[in-house]
């Protein structure tokens, strides 16, 4: 990755800077981000937590990109925003991952984790699960495996938050099938 996008200062408010002393935004979580940019306002989150509470919202041009009927001026991700989305598309890999991969298919994915831990756009973060991945290498066996293998590195990121552990037996049900309640809803749905 470019250097120059490596922050190497940490300012209050857990906000990161890189070396040209701009804040980097999927580094810092968005209280910070708001403490910067005190201007901003994610305009996106805003219309979508009042749609359904307040119909009368109106979204005026100002809100969405110039020359755009469709696109709001969306501000981009925080930590934790890009974090939830990332863990959705990892555990989602993994749960399409074959049962049975072939040896390029298990190459493959070791690879791309590698790659990933040196691109996720944010630094500290990706410089911890590059030393995860190197202490605990991805199991790549099977689906099961590299699922178990997921969730056990997302777990340690939720340690290092202090946030409580996710039980590694639903994996299937969370990121694979769904829950038996809502499928036996849906059943009974469709039999209505
Ligand atoms: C590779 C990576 C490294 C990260 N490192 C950092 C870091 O160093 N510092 C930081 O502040 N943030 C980091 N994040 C972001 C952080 O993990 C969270 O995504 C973010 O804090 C938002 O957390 P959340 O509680 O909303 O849900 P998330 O932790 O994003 O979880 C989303 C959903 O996944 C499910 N889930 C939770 N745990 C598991 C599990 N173990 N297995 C399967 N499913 C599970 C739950 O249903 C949960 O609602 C990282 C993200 C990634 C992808």
């Amino acid at each position: 990755m470019d250097d120059s996008s490596i922050s190497d200062s940490q300012g209050s408010d857990g906000i990161f800077f890189n070396k040209q002393g701009k804040f980097c935004i999927p580094c810092t979580a968005f209280r910070g981000f708001q403490y910067v940019a005190a201007g901003l306002r994610t305009r996106y989150e805003n219309y979508k937590s009042n749609q359904g509470s307040s119909p009368t919202v109106i979204m005026n041009d100002n809100d969405k990109i110039p020359g755009s009927r469709s696109y709001l001026k969306e501000d981009p991700p925080d930590v934790q925003k890009l974090g939830v989305a990332s863990w959705d598309f990892l555990h989602s890999m993994a749960a399409k991952y074959p049962d049975q991969p072939t040896v390029t298919q298990e190459g493959e994915m070791k690879e791309f984790l590698k790659i990933f831990s040196h691109v996720y756009p944010c630094h500290w973060c990706a410089k911890d699960f590059e030393k995860y991945i190197e202490k605990h290498a991805p199991r790549t066996k099977s689906k099961e495996d590299l699922s178990r293998w997921m969730c056990e590195a997302h777990n340690s990121v939720n340690g290092k938050l202090g946030k409580p552990k996710f039980d590694c037996n639903f994996w299937k049900q969370r990121w694979q099938d769904g829950w038996e309640d809502q499928q036996q809803s849906t059943v009974l749905e469709k039999q209505n």
